[in-house]
């Protein structure tokens, strides 16, 4: 299928949409859905389609993780020792960063992410693979357990077909994330994209058995969320299950791996607080807040949505983020000189636009007032910033928007920043503004949330427990050697002496 921007696609890019129908990908071979249904992802951009993919039934999910099952038994990938598994996952990653320029641009044209930061995200994919193979070495999984009377000691050992969703805001990224771990453990994966978002996911696919990945080690299965995201979650032959997405979907895959007995780790939304103290530098704050609250178009989990400044700062605060703010360029995705793109989808756009309505019904002013933005040519879901304040009662306070909206609200003292900050559901990610890093280490300590963050927002890095409590998620620990963990079962075995 064509697009507006055809004639600037690197030539791969173009051949693997033309060769849509696109398939899955299943013990090493391409697939196709059983009745050959398909669906189509577009460009949110430009509105253009980019390609028809098989849509995956619940038969063919079933076959799916019958093969990635009699893979762990049979492939070979469980019993290579952990050095050969760990080069295996290099050669991946290696061969990945090779053709970063190629998935990233994938990514940016399904996704409608500036390319820039695809290739940000393809990096990090890259960066995150590395990090488990070689963290996987070095892991003791045998310990000696010192009993008397008792030769015993314990094994940690891979489950077996593990299962993932993911969601459509960092499609690449969030792969990495999820199945890093599980891979270098030695465990087979069966990976449902969102359907907005499969192309990166299914090029991976193809990348993973050039290099040598055995076959049914890494499975992808395209498809709808009600149809294969369902059956995939309630299949009893998976032996872990990985959802990252919202609260509301999250519950449902919940309930399926509970009636299975299946563990389950869930990443779900955010309504995260930025809190900002009367003695940090202005301008770099906002600058700071501004870049967190547009980046992605602020489709982020983990974003800082509610910005709690401190009452004596708070108009100052609140001038520079809107100068800064209007100056956001919202662009087509692939332009250079665009900063923001567009949402996902109609649906998204539609979901950022009533919020500002819902919220100004329910008494929140409008600092700057957003909407959608035109962009001359393009005929894709562009909305530009805004900022709301008022009440943390109110609807756009409490609920997850997932676009560049921050709503704000004056605080006095310390206690009452805490406060506001924990009077939500959510526990995801929290940030807190001071030049006083004692004050600001207290603070962070007391913020309910998986994540505490000091004078910056969005911080990553390999090696730190990344998680959501609450309605934010459970079993967390992502890019960290507790998820790592996770991906191994500890098997006792003793003998009496
Ligand atoms: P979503 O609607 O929950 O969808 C996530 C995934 O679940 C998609 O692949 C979707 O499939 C699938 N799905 C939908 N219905 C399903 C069902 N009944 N059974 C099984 N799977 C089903 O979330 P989204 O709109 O894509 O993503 C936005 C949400 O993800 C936000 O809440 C955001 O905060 C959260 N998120 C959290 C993290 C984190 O690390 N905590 C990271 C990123 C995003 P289809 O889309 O194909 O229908
Ligand atoms: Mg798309």
């Amino acid at each position: 299928m064509s697009t507006t921007t055809a004639n600037e696609l690197y030539p791969e890019v173009r051949s693997f949409l033309e060769s849509g129908p696109l398939k899955g990908f299943v013990g090493g071979k391409e697939l196709e859905s059983t009745g050959g249904e398909t669906f189509t992802t577009s460009d949110p951009g430009s509105g253009a389609q980019l390609a028809e993919v098989y849509s995956f039934q619940a038969s063919d999910i079933d076959q799916a993780v019958d093969v990635a099952d009699e893979a762990f038994k049979t492939a070979g990938w469980e019993q290579l020792p952990q050095n050969e598994r760990s080069a295996l996952l290099h050669r991946l990653a290696d061969a990945v960063e090779k053709q970063k320029h190629i998935i990233a641009q994938l990514e940016s044209l399904d996704a409608g992410k500036i390319e820039a930061q695809a290739q940000g995200d393809v990096q990090n994919f890259v960066d995150t693979i590395r990090y488990f193979a070689d963290l996987a070495q070095n892991v003791q999984r045998r310990s000696i357990l010192a009993v008397k009377n008792h030769e015993a000691w314990t094994m940690r050992q891979p489950w077996g077909a593990c299962g993932f969703i993911f969601p459509w805001n960092f499609p690449f990224l969030l792969v990495g994330w999820g199945i890093a771990p599980a891979l270098a453990a030695g465990n087979t994966v069966v990976i449902k994209p969102a359907e907005d978002t499969p192309l990166s996911t299914l090029y991976l696919a193809r990348v993973a058995q050039e290099v040598g990945i055995p076959d049914g080690v890494i499975n992808v299965v395209p498809g709808l969320g009600s149809v294969a995201g369902a059956a995939l979650s309630a299949n009893p032959k998976l032996q872990r299950m990985s959802f990252t997405g919202s609260p509301e979907v999250g519950r449902l895959i919940a309930e399926s791996c509970g009636r299975n007995l299946v563990p389950v780790k869930l990443e779900l939304g955010g309504k995260g607080a930025a809190v900002v103290f009367n003695d940090v530098d202005i301008p770099d704050t906002a600058e700071k807040l501004v870049n967190a609250i547009t980046f992605h178009t602020g489709q982020v989990c983990c974003d800082a949505t509610r910005w709690l400044i401190h009452k004596n700062i708070y108009d100052e605060f609140v001038g520079e983020c809107i100068d800064r703010l209007k100056d956001v360029q919202v662009g087509y995705q692939l332009n250079d000189t665009s900063q923001m793109g567009p949402v996902v989808n109609a649906k998204q756009h539609q979901r950022v636009l009533s919020y500002l309505e819902k919220g100004q019904s329910e008494g929140a002013e409008c600092l700057l007032e957003g909407g959608v933005a035109e962009v001359p040519g393009y005929e894709g879901y562009y909305v530009k910033p805004a900022l709301m304040a008022g009440s943390l009662d109110n609807v756009a306070a409490r609920e997850e928007i997932f676009g560049p909206v921050a709503y704000l609200a004056p605080f006095e003292t310390e206690e009452q920043a805490i406060q506001m900050t924990n009077s939500t559901d959510y526990g995801l990610a929290n940030s807190v503004w001071s030049s006083d890093l004692n004050r600001a280490a207290r603070v962070a300590e007391v913020m309910c949330a998986g994540n505490s963050w000091i004078n910056a927002h969005n911080v990553f890095a390999h090696g730190i427990p990344y998680a959501g409590i609450h309605k934010s998620g459970m079993g967390g620990g992502v890019l960290s050697i507790e998820t790592l963990l996770d991906y191994w079962r500890s098997v006792s075995v003793v003998r009496p002496l």
